[in-house]
């Protein structure tokens, strides 16, 4: 009798989210404070339908009559009608619910039916006056206050003009809003609306599209609520677009007691999960983050796919689930993607929830009419059955476009039924994709993106209040509903621990007598080099270092630095610190670095005679002249670059140490696998990473969302689309060098599953599930990187036969190259560089090379000061580069370097403590905030300049002189073999260094290089 059609609206972007137009049969529901426009919207529907016979009633209508009327208009119009009511909440109410009534009327009559409230006037004192669905709910004068959970679609109106003062013609566009609050047929969301005051008419801001509205301020106002049992987050790679913080948060304002966190086959989310809730319970709210994972269960008889969501319940439980992760990553990978069995998940079973998904398996079976045996049987293996929202679980059929609505439901009342059965507890969760309804744009975009043609066609994966949930299944009727929202979820909740997903504390590994190792090694070295008895000042320095590291558990650092240097020169590979190890005298003794952090010093090789220079007067032993020994007349060597232990080690010395090797690139691998060997192959990992969407490739995404969909975006509009893009995981990836070790008592699951390195097995390098850094506190990383510097220098020796260690550091020519070329032979007009640097590490960058030659280097820590210049932020240009080309201060007083601030200070005066604060202050560039006048003012008392302290405050970050001196003594070491033997040099240089060199570069130097004669081989 009834044909099925949509009432238009006339508001195309309104239209579309209701499926074609508000259908038969059904009660939409306007709302807004007065003024907002609500019956200039409802005028205009009804123009835009006016050929279509109308009942429109406004204002002190009583509803006992309804009926009666709506049946002579259906009658006389041969039900092609629809009904208007303006001003419901003056309508005169019977006994019976008003929303209750009108729902009813659309249905029997089957006609579209549309009423507009005025909502009360609380939702204007909030900030955000937006209407929200708790404003539908409150209730309205003479109706009762369940009006809006029968009306299938409710919208809000918000006008920005009606209360900003400022509002301006040329925003009008962006300013008045629509907002569907409720839609029983998907996506709510807002439409940018405006709202032509004179003509009383809404128009739609075309090419506006509504793409991103922050937080509505949804509220979820049931007195019990839910728990949603499966959320994917951003770690769904490429499929869910919400951070753990923003759905935890959410689930947290809604006031849920809980909320799991199910990605697909992984569970990278969970550090930063449980961060959330943590930082969330410093506030006072308390949520309960269930760690879990939508695991694939394969079957290999039947090479079928079905899904299950595992919820870890205990400690023991979480470990289990490592391990099901580690092991589907390493040993079950199905195209790629990592699978379980459930023979797997039986084994494993222990202290996990088993949900079985609204997934082929059991569906299946009732699809085919499977008898009821078979049914009980499959779900039998789990402790509970999921249901979805039809409209969620019909995505889950995305290319199966044969299943209906109705096969759904009748599936929910199945699984309902067989849960009464078998006593498993049913559960109703939203396979959450996104935090709120108007997320799913981003969803959208990445999609399209990845090239899905049903990008557009999202399905309301948002995370929903009790009501929502409640209302998608009323169909059970509401004691069941009841049960499948709220207690049964909620019993699953109960039921879980709270769980640590990385233990906290610290689990270095250990090498037994570590300790007596490193103390018997150093000790005995500092002897051979400084002579029996020590000077007191080395014996003091060395001791406070060994106690500070042994109090503190250190030892093992370095230990294991040692053994992998030791190996490495062992096997004719130079080694080489970087970073801060050269701030260590322990590090220096126990080869780890070469350089030496004591006072400048002359050290006799003979008879072990020293003579230290502490007064500041010399700034490196490298720049000592030669002198004989006043004891034995031996020829005395220089060394010492004065370097605080504090640097590293923390002003108590209780910093945990960063020790990073550099070995040759050729001697990497076999350095790894000494280090595996040291604590066994399985206790050694790579440092893994989680590769996310960059900022470029999501501008990427939206640039081609709106190309396909000829969408005009502002440029604020993509950028706040590209925003909510990043971060999403792309891959797996791994660290360049960094390694963790998990101590051996341990197992790796106890910190972190496992899985090759790009996730799919294609490179059999096992990585972290973990990306490093959420493992670092807790496990030691070591850093092993491939140096080109340590393979050059292996190299030069060979070709060469000079030892690298027999060059001499203060030898004056090769001092020269970083000032002039007149050493190299040739005019700065040949090769076009002022200085003979070109080449050398570290200091022959553009910058380095601009300094080098505006300070013209006199000594060997003039170098190491113009190293950190070129490396630091905020330390040349604006800074030393003025007050040295104004005359102020030298190279020698500018502060380079982080030591630099320390030793300055106290040379002049200032306590340890006090002069630490300060370098840490401003090598971390805060001294904007921390430098208080009660600091400034006590570096004022001992007479420090006040360009010094201006100086100070303009520095953003600093290297660490230990960095930088090694650094250099590479440098001066490599320049001595390019003066000196130049065809071996630039040999040497192209053929480990060429491929890395850019054009430039490489053009210039084998310009030099022919220039002295040497004929190289570079294309
Ligand atoms: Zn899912
Ligand atoms: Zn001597």
């Amino acid at each position: 009798m009834f044909e099925n059609k949509e009432l238009k609206t006339g508001i195309r972007q309104l239209d579309e989210m209701l499926g074609g137009g508000l259908p038969s049969g059904e009660f939409m529901l306007v709302g807004g404070r007065p003024g907002m426009g609500k019956t200039s919207l409802l005028k205009q529907i009804m123009k835009n339908n006016e050929k279509t016979a109308c009942l429109y009633l406004s204002y002190d209508y009583c509803f006992d009559h309804l009926p009666l009327l709506v049946e002579a208009l259906c009658r006389a119009s041969d039900y092609d009608c629809f009904v208007v009511l303006d001003d419901l909440d003056q309508f005169k109410v019977g006994e019976e619910e008003a929303g209750f009534r009108l729902k009813v009327i659309a249905k029997q009559f089957n006609i579209p039916v549309i009423g507009a409230v005025k909502l009360p006037r609380d939702l204007e004192r909030r900030k955000d006056k937006r209407p929200d669905i708790c404003d539908f709910h409150k209730g309205f004068m003479g109706m009762e206050p369940d009006v809006e959970a029968h009306a299938d679609v409710i919208l809000g109106l918000y006008r920005e003009s009606y209360y900003n003062m400022d509002y301006s013609v040329e925003d009008e566009s962006k300013k008045d809003e629509f907002i569907v609050v409720k839609n029983r047929h998907g996506k709510t969301g807002t439409i940018d609306m405006s709202f032509d005051g004179r003509k009383r008419t809404w128009e739609e801001v075309l090419l506006k599209y509504s793409l991103y509205k922050p937080g509505i301020g949804k509220k979820d106002v049931a007195d019990e609520k839910r728990v949603e049992l499966h959320t994917h987050t951003k770690m769904s790679a490429m499929e869910g677009v919400s951070s753990p913080e923003a759905l935890i948060s959410r689930a947290a304002e809604f006031g849920h007691k809980a909320i799991a966190v199910t990605d697909n086959c992984v569970v990278q989310a969970f550090p930063e999960a449980f961060r959330v809730a943590e930082q969330l319970a410093n506030k006072g709210t308390h949520i309960k983050v269930i760690y879990g994972m939508e695991a694939i269960i394969y079957d290999d008889e039947s090479n079928l796919q079905s899904h299950a969501v595992l919820l870890a319940k205990s400690q023991k439980g979480l470990k289990n689930l490592y391990k099901l992760v580690s092991w589907s990553h390493l040993e079950s990978l199905h195209n790629n993607t990592p699978c379980v069995t459930k023979e797997k998940l039986n084994e494993l079973r222990d202290g996990l929830f088993i949900g079985c998904c609204t997934s082929r398996e059991l569906f299946q079976a009732v699809l085919d009419g499977k008898p009821e045996e078979t049914l009980r049987n499959i779900a039998a293996f789990y402790d509970y059955l999921e249901i979805q929202p039809t409209e969620t679980f019909l995505s889950v059929f995305e290319n199966d476009k044969t299943i209906t609505q109705e096969q759904l439901i009748e599936y929910n009342g199945v699984a309902v039924d067989l849960g009464e059965e078998l006593h498993i507890p049913v559960c109703a969760t939203g396979n959450v994709f996104f935090c709120d309804p108007e997320d799913e744009v981003y969803r959208r975009i990445l999609m399209h993106g990845r090239g899905m043609d049903n990008a557009d066609d999202q399905a309301p994966l948002y995370l929903r209040t009790t009501n929502e949930m409640l209302d998608a299944f009323s169909y059970l009727g509401g004691k069941k509903a009841y049960e499948v929202v709220v207690s049964n979820p909620g019993r699953i909740a109960d039921n879980i621990d709270i769980i640590q997903p990385i233990p906290r504390g610290i689990f270095r590994p250990h090498i037994k007598g570590s300790d007596d190792e490193l103390q018997d090694c150093v000790r005995s070295r500092a002897m051979e080099i400084y002579g029996d008895p020590l000077p007191v000042l080395v014996s003091e320095r060395l001791e406070r270092e060994l106690k500070a590291i042994v109090e503190n558990d250190f030892s093992v650092f370095y230990v294991i630095a040692k053994r992998l240097v030791e190996d490495s020169e062992a096997h004719g590979h130079h080694a080489a610190s970087r970073g801060f190890a050269g701030s260590s005298l322990v590090a220096f003794l126990a080869g780890i670095t070469g350089v030496d952090p004591l006072p400048p010093h002359y050290i006799c090789p003979v008879c072990r005679h020293t003579e230290f220079f502490t007064d500041g007067s010399v700034g490196s032993g490298f720049d000592l002249p030669d002198k004989v020994c006043p004891i034995c007349s031996s020829k005395m060597k220089g060394d010492g670059h004065n370097i605080p232990f504090e640097t590293f080690a923390g002003l108590n010395g209780n910093k945990v140490p960063d020790i990073d090797l550099n070995f040759a690139v050729g001697y990497r691998p076999a350095a790894q696998s000494r280090l595996c060997f040291m604590f066994e192959d399985d206790h050694v990992v790579s440092a893994g990473t989680v590769a996310a969407i960059t900022e470029k490739a999501a501008l990427q995404f939206v640039g081609k969302y709106a190309t396909d969909h000829d969408l005009q975006l502002s440029e604020e509009e993509t950028s706040l689309l590209a925003r909510g893009l990043t971060c999403i995981k792309r891959s797996a990836g791994r660290h360049p060098c960094g390694l963790m070790i998990v101590p051996a008592r341990f197992e790796a699951e106890d910190f972190t599953p496992l899985q090759y390195c790009d996730g799919d097995g294609e490179c059999k390098e096992i990585t972290t599930h973990f990306n490093f850094c959420d493992l670092c506190n807790s496990c030691l990383k070591v850093d092993i990187l491939g140096y080109a510097v340590c393979d050059m220098i292996r190299r030069l020796e060979k070709d060469t036969g000079v030892k690298v260690g027999d060059i001499p550091m203060n030898d004056p020519a090769v001092r020269s190259l970083f000032v002039s070329t007149d050493a190299l032979g040739v005019t700065a007009g040949e090769i076009g560089c002022s200085t003979g640097a070109l080449s050398l590490p570290e200091l022959s960058t553009p910058l380095a090379l601009q300094i080098l030659e505006r300070c013209k280097p006199e000594s060997f820590s003039d170098l190491i000061k113009i190293s950190g210049l070129s490396h630091g932020d905020g330390v040349w240009f604006g800074n030393a580069r003025e007050l040295i080309e104004e005359g102020v201060c030298t190279l020698k007083d500018v502060a380079a370097a982080r030591d630099d601030i320390m030793i300055y200070l106290m040379e002049k005066g200032l306590d340890k403590e006090t002069a630490f604060r300060i370098m840490e202050i401003t090598r971390k560039g805060r001294s904007g905030q921390l430098f208080t006048d009660e600091l400034v003012n006590r570096m004022r008392d001992k007479n420090i300049p006040e360009w010094y302290i201006d100086s100070l405050k303009k520095i953003r970050y600093m290297f660490p002189k230990a960095h930088t001196a090694a650094a250099v003594i590479n440098a001066v070491r490599l320049g001595w073999y390019k003066l000196y033997y130049p065809k071996e040099y630039y040999n040497t240089c192209f053929s480990i260094r060429g491929e890395h060199m850019n054009e430039e570069e490489a053009a210039a130097i084998a310009k030099e290089a022919r220039c002295r004669g040497v004929d190289v081989d570079f294309a």
